[in-house]
């Protein structure tokens, strides 16, 4: 008989377990709280635009294309998807009309450098590259390509290599200080402090080993599948399709039913028992351990940002969007500091913008821009009900700012603006206090503490997705999937 896995949630996470272990043999189940598969990665009609209201940019392509190709359909992902490298990767603009733009190819990237700062700043580009490259090298396979073990991990014989190189590591150093002893110009630290928020981070409190965010951005580029983002997850869904996995929508899981330290069931929102031999929760595992095992003194992670997103469509206009704009705060340490320290939404904010319409015309109607935007607030923000009024108050001071940047902006929205608050994220997805990762990279030991993928008290209970490892952002949670699926196909007789 084969082995019958359900699968808590139908996030990239969940899908990437439900297909591995499918095209292995397994019997699987997918329960998913909402009408939709995809999770974050989400598609939203609105004023005849569509968008991508949640991942907006693919990063380390190869991890969806390998895992596409795992699965011995003899299929690559160029036969469902056609990625589109983005150029430039994105636009940063200052509030003094100073701006440059981010190229991952050496001969655009050094001309924009050379123009923004000057030759040092080349130099100091290239060395600071080089430094991460190598820590990139040195930690791929420990913290992102393989399950991990904690600080077991250095103990391993395959990992020894890795102790001369922990002083290259900067563990014990601040990201933004990092970034500060390579660069010279303000705006390229604050520029390479932005990428902290790629998995939801401050980099006044990460540590300098976010470097290899940057690098590999540069190294492996920007992509976009044509006809959306979303297109990933109708992929996924196809595949699911392909290979008989049933996915019960609209569902809930309320409980997970445990006996002799064995997950045996999951109780449902339509109060039905369903029995497995294994469950996958791609559901945040603070929610899981909380609520579905009753586990009360289970501690609140240290939560990434989440963020505020206004889904606007725009008239043809005067400013020459390009796919992905950056307009930087003028004070970057105060805006984290109330993002983490205060938990406020940030008042003089920066502010992120793709408008996905410029490379896909099939985005949005006419000579219509579909302006996804994005602005990072605290998960459990304080005192905020992100209600009606507290949402409209909060874009209208993000229209402020976008005013700044690009004067008169708001003659050319057209139709009533649509927002996605923190409580929506919590509410729809069940992510703990709204947050868009899962848990942040704050601290050195981020890596030690974030979830494993396998329950340490339940033995065939199994993690996958943002807050689980290796963490958030869509290329490591399609690596969580596979690190489930395969503890499962390596356990014997649970
Ligand atoms: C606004 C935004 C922008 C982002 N930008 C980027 C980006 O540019 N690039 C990038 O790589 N990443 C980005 N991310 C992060 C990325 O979207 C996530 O890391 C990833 O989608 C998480 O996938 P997941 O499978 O872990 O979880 P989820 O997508 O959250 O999926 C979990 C699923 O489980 C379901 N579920 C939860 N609890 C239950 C339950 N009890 N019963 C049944 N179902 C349940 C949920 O409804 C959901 O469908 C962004 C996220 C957001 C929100």
């Amino acid at each position: 008989m084969k082995n019958k896995v359900i699968v808590i949630g139908a996030g990239i996470g969940g899908m990437t377990s439900a297909l591995l272990l499918a095209s292995k043999g397994y019997d699987i189940t997918i329960i998913e709280k909402n009408n939709a598969a995809g999770g974050r990665m989400r598609r939203i009609y609105h004023n005849e635009c569509v968008f991508d209201a949640g991942p907006s940019l693919i990063t380390m392509p190869f991890i969806l294309q390998d895992f596409i190709q795992s699965l011995g359909f003899g299929k690559q992902l160029s036969d469902y998807i056609d990625l589109l490298p983005i150029h430039p990767i994105c636009h940063y603009k200052w509030s003094d009309s100073s701006s440059l733009d981010f190229y991952t190819d050496k001969k655009s990237m050094h001309k924009a450098l050379q123009e923004f700062s000057g030759s040092n700043s080349i130099q100091e580009f290239e060395f600071y590259l080089a430094h991460a490259q190598k820590v990139y090298s040195a930690t791929k396979d420990v913290f992102l390509f393989n399950p991990f073990d904690g600080f077991l991990e250095f103990f391993k014989t395959k990992n020894l290599p890795l102790l001369p190189q922990l002083p290259l590591l900067r563990f014990t150093k601040g990201f933004h200080d990092h970034n500060a002893s390579y660069f010279s110009d303000k705006k390229l630290i604050q520029l390479f402090d932005r990428f902290a928020t790629y998995n939801g981070s401050s980099p006044y409190k990460a540590p300098a080993t976010l470097m290899v965010i940057p690098y590999i951005e540069w190294n492996y580029g920007g992509w976009y599948p044509k006809g959306g983002i979303y297109s990933i997850a109708e992929t996924y869904l196809q595949l699911c399709n392909e290979l008989g996995i049933s996915i019960i929508y609209d569902t809930e899981v309320k409980k997970i039913h445990c006996n002799n330290g064995r997950a045996e069931s999951v109780e449902t929102s339509s109060g039905t028992l369903l029995k497995a031999d294994y469950i996958i929760s791609n559901s945040d595992v603070y929610h899981t351990r909380t609520k579905l095992l009753g586990r009360n003194s289970e501690k609140m992670p240290d939560l990434s940002s989440s963020g505020f997103v206004i889904l606007l469509a725009m008239k043809k206009n005067p400013f020459s969007m390009k796919h992905h704009t950056v307009l930087f705060s003028d004070d970057y340490q105060r805006e984290f500091h109330e993002i983490f320290m205060e938990e406020i939404p940030p008042q003089n904010m920066t502010v992120y913008i793709s408008v996905s319409s410029i490379t896909d015309a099939s985005q949005a109607q006419g000579e219509k821009e579909n302006w996804f935007i994005l602005v990072n607030t605290p998960s459990n923000s304080l005192n905020m009900q992100w209600n009606n009024d507290e949402q409209h108050f909060y874009a209208e001071k993000i229209f402020k700012q976008i005013d700044k940047y690009y004067p008169e902006f708001e003659a050319y929205i057209d139709g009533e603006p649509r927002y996605i608050s923190p409580k929506h994220f919590s509410e729809d997805f069940n992510a703990t206090g709204g947050s868009l990762y899962g848990s942040s990279s704050n601290s050195m030991f981020s890596a030690f503490l974030r979830p494993k993928n396998r329950d340490t008290k339940i033995k065939n209970l199994f993690y996958c997705g943002g807050s689980s490892h290796p963490g958030g952002g869509i290329p490591l949670v399609i690596l969580s999937g596979q690190f489930a699926a395969k503890a499962i196909m390596e356990s014997k007789n649970l």
